[in-house]
C-alpha cells in the first residue's frame, strides 16, 4: 500500500532580489501514520521550505515547485489554493516555535480553538467551545474549564506551546507538521511538550513531522530522521541507524555539536569547520564538499564535480562518495579518539 505521505523528488526554487534560492532540490521521503519523522538541519537547509511547501504556503508568485507531494492519495503540488485551505487544519495541521505568532492576542484561546473547529466542521459556538474545553483538558491544561476564557498572554511559554498544539489537533488532523517546537522553551518543559505529542500520537495515531536543528530532540521524539544539507537530504534512516551508525560526514559533524549527556554515541566528534553554503551558489557536486576532510579518500575531484545521490533507496542510505567500509572505519576511529 502506498506510504500516508509521499514527497517524491520535491525541488523548490524561488525568487529574490540576490538571484534564484535553490531552498530544496530534489528530496524524497515517507510517512506513515503514527509515526515521526525528524528533519534535521542547519539553518538554510531547506527544512522549514519543505514544509512550507507541503502546506501551500509558499507564494506562487516567487516560486519554482515541482516533483510531488502526496498525502493519503491527493497530490498537493498544483491543487488549487481552496483544496489546500480546506486540507490546513483538517487533515494538516502546523505548531511552530513562537506560539505569539499563531494565536491572536485579542481573541481567548477558547474562541481561537473553537473557530478553528467550527470552520471546519460547521459545529455551533455552543459545540466548540465544548470541543476547545475538551482540548485543552487533552493537552495538559489543568481546570480547562476556567481557563478557556482566558488570553493567550495569560499563560506561561509552555502552557501557550499547548494551546497552539490543542488549536492544531482540534480537527483531527492526519498529519502535524512541528517546526521547531521546543526551541524557545527551557530543558524541562521542552521535555513534556515532546512528551505530551507522543502520546497525542499514540491516541490519534497522527504522523509528525518534526523540524529542527536539534539531534537531541530527534533522539527523544522521532522514529526515522533525515539529515538535509543544502537543500538536499544527506542522510536517512531510523533514529539507531543514522544517530548510531552514522555514515555520512556531514551527521558526523551534527553529533559533535550535541551536549555530551544527550548524546546517543557518548562522545563528541570534532565539529564542521565553516558554514553553510548560499543557497543561492550551491556548490557543485557534494554541496558539502567544501566543508568536508574526506574528498581525498573519496577520489580526486569527484566529490567536487559530481553529485552524490541517496542510496540505497530504501533504508539507512546517505549521499556520500565513500565506500562502506571507509564510512564505518572513519567513524569508528572518530568514536575512539574520544
Ligand atoms: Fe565528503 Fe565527498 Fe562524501 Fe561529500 S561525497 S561528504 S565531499 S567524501
Ligand atoms: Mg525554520
Amino acid at each position: 500500500t502506498a506510504p500516508f505521505l509521499s514527497v517524491r523528488d520535491l525541488t523548490v526554487d524561488f525568487s529574490t532580489e540576490d538571484g534564484v534560492v535553490h531552498a530544496v532540490n530534489g528530496l524524497s521521503f515517507d510517512i506513515e501514520k503514527g509515526t515521526t519523522l525528524g528533519i534535521v538541519g542547519e539553518s538554510g537547509s531547506g527544512k522549514s521550505v519543505t514544509n512550507l511547501a507541503i502546506l501551500g504556503l509558499h507564494d506562487p508568485e516567487f516560486t519554482g515547485i515541482s516533483g510531488e507531494i502526496v498525502l493519503d492519495g491527493q497530490e498537493l503540488i498544483g491543487a488549487s489554493r481552496r483544496e489546500l485551505e480546506r486540507l490546513r487544519g483538517n487533515k494538516v495541521a502546523m505548531i511552530f516555535q513562537d506560539p505569539l505568532t499563531s494565536l491572536s492576542p485579542y481573541h481567548t484561546v477558547g474562541r481561537q480553538i473553537g473557530e478553528t473547529y467550527r470552520k471546519h466542521t460547521g459545529a455551533s459556538r455552543a459545540k466548540a467551545r465544548e470541543r476547545a474545553i475538551e482540548m485543552l483538558g487533552r493537552v495538559g491544561i489543568p481546570q480547562p474549564q476556567s481557563r478557556v476564557d482566558d488570553y493567550p498572554h495569560q499563560f506561561s511559554g509552555g502552557m501557550r506551546q499547548r494551546v497552539m498544539i490543542a488549536m492544531a489537533l482540534v480537527c483531527d488532523p492526519d498529519l502535524l507538521i512541528a517546526d521547531e517546537p521546543t526551541t524557545a522553551l527551557d530543558v524541562t518543559v521542552q521535555a513534556q511538550i515532546l512528551d505530551l505529542l507522543h502520546d497525542l500520537q499514540e491516541q490519534m495515531g497522527t504522523a509528525i513531522i518534526l523540524i529542527t536543528h536539534d539531534l537531541g530532540v530527534v533522539t527523544s521524539a522521532a522514529h526515522e530522521v533525515l539529515v538535509m544539507y543544502a537543500g538536499r537530504a544527506v542522510e536517512r534512516g531510523t533514529v539507531r541507524e543514522v544517530l548510531g551508525s552514522p555514515r555520512h560526514p556531514y551527521t558526523w559533524g551534527l553529533l559533535s555539536s550535541l551536549p555530551r549527556l544527550s548524546a546517543p554515541v557518548d562522545v563528541p566528534l570534532v565539529p564542521v569547520r565553516g558554514t553553510p553554503p548560499s543557497l543561492i551558489n550551491v556548490p557543485p557536486g557534494c554541496p558539502f564538499h567544501p566543508r568536508c576532510d574526506y574528498t581525498a579518500l573519496a577520489g580526486p575531484g569527484l566529490c567536487a564535480q559530481e553529485r552524490p545521490e541517496l542510496s540505497p533507496h530504501r533504508g539507512h542510505g546517505d549521499a556520500c562518495y565513500l565506500t562502506p567500509a571507509q564510512k564505518r572505519d572513519i567513524f569508528l576511529e572518530k568514536v575512539k579518539e574520544h
